[in-house]
């Protein structure tokens, strides 16, 4: 199977009608920038003629990218303003700091294994976004750079890691796939403002697990 390049903006848009809008996201930005990012950048030559299929697709190094509708409906519950400065823990292909980006956000995204991070930046720069990918141990956040307006984490994690809450805004949120058992997740969303901590739980979910420390890779 061949990858056409020139019918990438066809396929995306199919994937946002039918994936996406079709499933109930309705804000515009999103859709928007859903379909004007090219998907296909951020997954592997071998398998691009897959990049706006229904499924997270493998990246190498036992890692995903997320499927399409996840990357929209995490978008659409984290809600980023233009100007807002984003933490996203686990940036794998940087296909969702791209969208963040493309959004108007200001994106710094911590990968552990650093030639993803290295993949992730490359292309990223090459579409001209506004992200910046650091090799790091996202458990322990970005110190040098908070406060965040928000937090995006994209593994799955057994806890709420308290450098994340500590490097957030007086008025910020967290999102990210909470692992309740063994093989069960659920999208939680933790809102702070004036002082107090709302969680709000949403879609069940499966991530790839948030591990400890940085890969060590040759
Ligand atoms: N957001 C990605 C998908 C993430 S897959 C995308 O759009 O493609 C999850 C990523 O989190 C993997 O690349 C994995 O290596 C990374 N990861 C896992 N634990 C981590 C940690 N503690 N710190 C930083 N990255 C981590």
């Amino acid at each position: 199977m061949i990858f056409e390049e020139r019918k990438w903006a066809e396929l995306a848009e199919n994937m946002v009608r039918t994936q996406i809008a079709a499933r109930g996201i309705s804000n515009g930005r999103i859709l928007d920038a859903l379909a004007k990012v090219p998907r296909h950048v951020f997954v592997p030559e071998e398998l691009r003629f897959m990049a706006y299929d229904d499924c997270p697709l493998p990246i190498g190094y036992g890692q995903t990218i997320s499927q399409p509708y996840m990357v929209a409906r995490m978008t659409e519950l984290l809600d980023p303003k233009a100007g807002e400065k984003v933490l996203e823990i686990g940036t794998g292909s940087g296909y969702q700091a791209a969208v963040l980006a493309y959004l108007g956000a200001k994106v710094f995204s911590i990968e552990r294994i650093e030639p993803l991070a290295k993949r992730a930046q490359d292309n990223l720069r090459k579409l001209g976004l506004s992200a910046s990918v650091i090799v790091g141990d996202g458990n322990k956040g970005l110190p040098e750079e908070a406060p965040f307006d928000a937090v995006i984490v994209t593994a799955a994690s057994t806890e709420v890691a308290q450098a994340w809450k500590e490097q957030l805004k007086d008025d910020g949120r967290i999102l990210l796939p909470l692992r309740l058992h063994s093989g069960v997740e659920r999208l939680l969303l933790l809102i702070r403002s004036e002082g107090k901590e709302e969680e709000q739980w949403y879609d069940y979910c499966r991530f790839v697990p948030l591990l400890p420390g940085v890969e060590k890779t040759m």
